[in-house]
């Protein structure tokens, strides 16, 4: 059971940290017998016990490190305290030991939404014509064209939302053959057949590059209709009248899309969260992962990421796999991952930031505690790689980079409608195809960004509130903001984030 006092909160019995509500001063009773020895900024660790050098500190009971000096009871607790454990091994994890039945999920308040059907796949949340480089050589062109597009060509058609540059940093000057091209190839394919851009294909090449339409478009997709290649116009008036027309016929094909009543199992979205603090393992991420236990009870999709920041809780993910295909994946995946780190010469723990930190986690394995929380409790039906489109409904595991950046266009390539992404200490972080809901971990976050932050799950932490309010405010706004209705303020301000996709593999 969780203990907490008006200064601080021990999430579970076993733990022996508690972390603090507000900054505390020294000589401080935060609970009884406990007195903190030096000031404890928020969201920081008070040792609850004397620990010896080499004592294993104990938080989500879980043991995040082993602390380097004998440490009195009311200590600080940071990142300079703590050993890091060695990463969970592996081999021999087992597989479907700890399976919830989906019949004990918490029921969802609403089963319906308003959505784009798509011929296949999970519907659209919004109606966009996608213009996809195949190289960033054509991107440039590209933008200035959309401008026009805008001005002369969207007034024309109501029932389209927005036309979207889809470009990238790839496509030539890579080595398109090595093993790990596949990686960003897929996700140009993959972004092309984004659900929001209801099945048109407009994709723009220069007409020199590697990356060939071939490898992106089907042989049925690859016919002039969908793909324009710059080099064959002469001179800018041509080119961008091409541009013009073929955008206008897209459009008119996009605009007879009407929103629909569909089932959640029409509905896919993501988990990511970023800038985290200590309170988001208590408050923003399991409220996050009540919402997607929600989506999952209803016959939804919802994925989570972030390799690095679940690496610690590997064996955890792997006890919820329903089956040993999924085991085996994971094992896959996040074993290619240690060696890209390896190769690079750096560990897991390279991940936590200096803001983190600041925040009060003091390494990786705090966390991927509290990251593996937006999860929920669903089983785990499918692990993809990067950019890969799930084949099933129910919990995705989305084998990603946890970079903000890495991870939202990763998820958007995989096929998600909005994204749910919880933060501690702040992100204006948002996505032009996809919409963004943020929702912070603490209080004060929400009054510092009143008009950035969607939802607080700050009143968790201070006894105000339940996870699974917070939980269900948040299922609301996720099936709100897919129906349409409302605009998370990522996208009313238009802060939208660059397509970063992910490319493992050499430049030349
Ligand atoms: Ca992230």
């Amino acid at each position: 059971m969780e203990q907490r006092s008006e200064f601080v909160y021990q999430i579970n019995e076993c733990d022996n940290v508690a972390i603090a509500l507000k900054d505390l001063e020294k000589g401080c009773e935060i609970l009884p017998g406990v007195i903190t020895q030096e000031p404890i900024p928020q969201a920081h660790k008070v040792a609850l016990k004397d620990l010896r050098q080499g004592d294993a500190v104990l938080r989500y009971g879980v043991v995040l490190g082993t602390v380097i000096n004998d440490t009195p009871c009311g200590s600080w607790i940071n990142e300079t305290s703590l050993n890091l454990p060695q990463r969970p091994s592996l081999d021999s994890l087992t597989w479907g030991t700890n399976l919830k039945p989906v019949s004990e999920l918490p029921d969802p308040p609403r089963t319906t939404w308003l959505g784009y059907k798509n011929a296949e796949g999970p519907a659209g949340t919004r109606n966009l014509l996608g213009i996809v480089t195949t190289v960033q050589c054509a991107a440039g062109v590209v933008k200035v064209a959309i401008e026009r597009m805008k001005k002369e060509l969207l007034p024309k058609y109501p029932n389209v939302d927005d036309i979207v540059a889809v470009t990238h940093p790839y496509g030539c000057g890579v080595a398109i053959n090595a093993p790990d091209a596949v990686i960003p190839i897929r996700a140009i394919r993959n972004l092309i057949h984004q659900p929001n851009f209801g099945g048109e294909i407009m994709v723009v090449g220069l007409g020199c590059e590697k990356l060939t339409y071939d490898r992106v478009l089907t042989e049925e997709e690859n016919i002039p209709e969908n793909t324009l290649t710059l080099q064959d116009y002469p001179g800018h008036d041509a080119m961008m009248q091409a541009m013009m027309d073929m955008a206008d016929r897209k459009l008119q094909k996009l605009n007879l899309r009407t929103r629909e009543e569909l089932p959640l199992s029409d509905l896919l979205i993501g988990m990511q969260c970023g800038g985290s603090d200590a309170f988001s393992g208590v408050t923003a991420n399991p409220s996050a992962g009540y919402a997607a236990d929600m989506i999952v009870k209803g016959g939804g999709t919802v994925m989570f990421s972030e390799i690095t920041e679940f690496r610690d809780g590997v064996h955890l993910l792997a006890e919820r796999c329903v089956d040993q295909a999924g085991r085996d994946k994971l094992v896959k995946e996040v074993g290619w991952y240690d060696q890209y780190l390896d190769t690079g010469k750096v560990d897991r723990d390279a991940n936590p930031t200096p803001g983190n930190k600041k925040g009060g986690l003091s390494n990786i394995v705090e966390k991927a505690m509290g990251s593996i929380a937006k999860s929920g409790s669903s089983p785990i039906v499918e692990v993809i790689g990067p950019a890969e489109k799930p084949t099933k409904h129910g919990l995705i595991c989305a084998c990603t980079p946890a970079s903000d950046i890495v991870c939202g266009p990763s998820q958007v390539a995989s096929g998600i409608g909005l994204q749910v992404f919880m933060t501690g200490r702040g992100t204006p972080y948002g996505l032009e195809i996809s919409p963004v809901i943020k929702v912070c971990s603490r209080n004060e976050m929400k009054d510092h960004w009143f008009d950035m932050i969607d939802i607080s799950a700050g009143d968790i932490a201070l006894g105000k509130a339940t996870v699974a309010e917070v939980g269900t405010e948040i299922f609301n706004m996720i099936l709100d903001v897919a129906s349409g209705i409302r605009k998370p303020y990522s996208d009313q301000y238009g802060f939208h984030n660059d397509l970063c996709i992910f490319n493992p593999a050499p430049i030349t």
